[in-house]
């Protein structure tokens, strides 16, 4: 079965052993639910992929940066790939050893640098020649050294969706390959940065991994080179972005992805280090919505639901594709929808010309796999509050998160008198 901790009990959708009809009788609807056991066993199947080669895994907090989800990661061994000064916040936040955190970006700002060296973190992962400069020299003010990888954009195609491809020299990451050695050495020039690594990202949700081997060969030649020239290099970060099936479609799993670049990894006698977030995450997640409508416009059949595209941006961004599953099973007929969500926004849809079982006012439904990129990237547009985030542990549910008041929404502003005066 596909998605081992959503099944059916009697003809009730359950979470591991919790019904979801459970949790939304008692804090209503939209929420996410995760999984902790389909959190854990990938993670599990991750470190047993690589298990023969000296590697790390560095839980990338963008997919999911619940601070229980973080502190589920670090507990079971990982470190932690930070994005932001807000991501290393939750990170330290989450009780993780800064010891144990990179922060990657292509536009750290001095704040966020700053906030990195003060609180001792493993690493930074460097973009740019520029960032280079300028970490140096705030190292330098700190009187502390900075640990560094440099990201090279190795410039293969990933052939995944266009807005998560990273790895194509016109991307705006990381530095060319043909200027990385020139990087290096101006690195190794700078007093207060210490190079560790090199590191590449060549995009998310990728599902042919012969992608990946095909950019590991490119680092592996300038990790040769480097070593020639006296530039030693202790780790080799290989980035995300191994693909989980949202459809039908073939997906290579873990293994798969293990045996086409082990040897390669190998041959670049470096400590691997990998930063999954997706492959971790998107299938422990479902978002829970409740029908509110049925309409039908000519041919087309509306199922209008309680979530919306700013609790769920995927469909819109990327036109995803999620299965949805009705939370009570019935052998009802099968009708094909557009299932959209309240907002002003002809985007806001979730599934287009979708056959699903008949869906009646009040039934809920779940939209499958949302568990990476899923609540993080929700907003307030349309002034709505965000949903609740639920942890199952086997028989039992914790909210993670709850649902934002109407004051949440308002809290930072405030009527300005002056501006009403005359
Ligand atoms: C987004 C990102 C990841 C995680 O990507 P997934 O596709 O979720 O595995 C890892 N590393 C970097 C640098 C990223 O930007």
């Amino acid at each position: 079965m596909r998605f081992e901790n959503f099944t059916y009990k009697g003809n009730s959708l359950h979470c591991e052993k919790v019904d979801l009809h459970l949790i939304s009788n008692l804090i209503g609807t939209p929420f996410y639910v995760y999984s902790k056991k389909s959190m854990i066993d990938r993670f599990k199947s991750f470190q047993k992929a690589f298990q023969d080669i000296p590697h790390r895994i560095y839980y990338a907090v963008k997919a999911n940066s619940n601070i229980n989800v973080i502190k589920l990661f670090t507990s079971l061994g990982a470190g932690l790939d930070v994005n932001s000064g807000g991501e290393l916040f939750r990170a330290i936040k989450a009780g993780a050893n800064p010891n144990d955190i990179l922060f990657t970006g292509v536009g750290k700002t001095e704040e966020e640098i700053l906030s990195g060296l003060d609180k001792n973190i493993f690493l930074f992962k460097v973009e740019s020649f520029q960032e280079l400069e300028l970490l140096n020299y705030l190292a330098k003010k700190r009187n502390k050294i900075a640990n560094i990888a440099i990201r090279v954009n190795p410039d293969v195609d990933p052939k995944t969706h266009p807005y998560i491809t990273t790895g194509l020299y016109e991307s705006k990451f990381g530095i060319a390959q043909e200027l990385a050695i020139d990087a290096f050495k101006l690195a190794k020039s700078l007093s207060n940065l210490r190079i560790l690594g090199i590191d590449m990202h060549i995009g998310s949700q990728i599902t042919d991994v012969s992608a990946f081997k095909e950019a590991i060969v490119i680092m592996n030649d300038l990790i040769l080179q480097l070593r020639s020239i006296g530039i030693e290099i202790e780790h080799f970060d290989v980035g995300g972005g191994l693909g989980v099936q949202y459809n039908d479609e073939p997906v290579p799993d873990v293994f798969d992805y293990a045996n086409t670049i082990k040897e390669e990894l190998k041959k670049s006698k470096c400590k691997i280090i990998f930063e999954p977030g997706r492959y971790l995450t998107a299938d422990a997640g479902a978002l829970i919505t409740r029908a509110l409508y049925t309409k039908n416009n000519r041919d087309k059949n509306f199922l209008i639901v309680d979530a919306a595209v700013n609790d769920l941006m995927r469909p819109a961004l990327y036109n995803s594709y999620h299965h949805i599953l009705p939370l009570n099973e019935n052998d009802r007929n099968k009708i094909v929808y557009d299932i959209v969500g309240p907002a002003c926004e002809t985007g806001d849809f979730f599934a287009r010309s979708r056959e699903i079982k008949e869906t009646k006012p009040g039934e809920l439904i779940a939209i499958m796999s949302t568990g990476a990129y899923g609540f993080c990237m929700s907003s307030n547009y349309n002034s709505r509050r965000r949903v609740a985030e639920i942890m199952v542990d086997e028989d039992k549910f914790y909210v993670i998160r709850q649902r934002e008041s109407f004051e949440d929404l308002i809290r930072n502003e405030k009527i300005i008198d002056q501006l009403f005066e005359k």
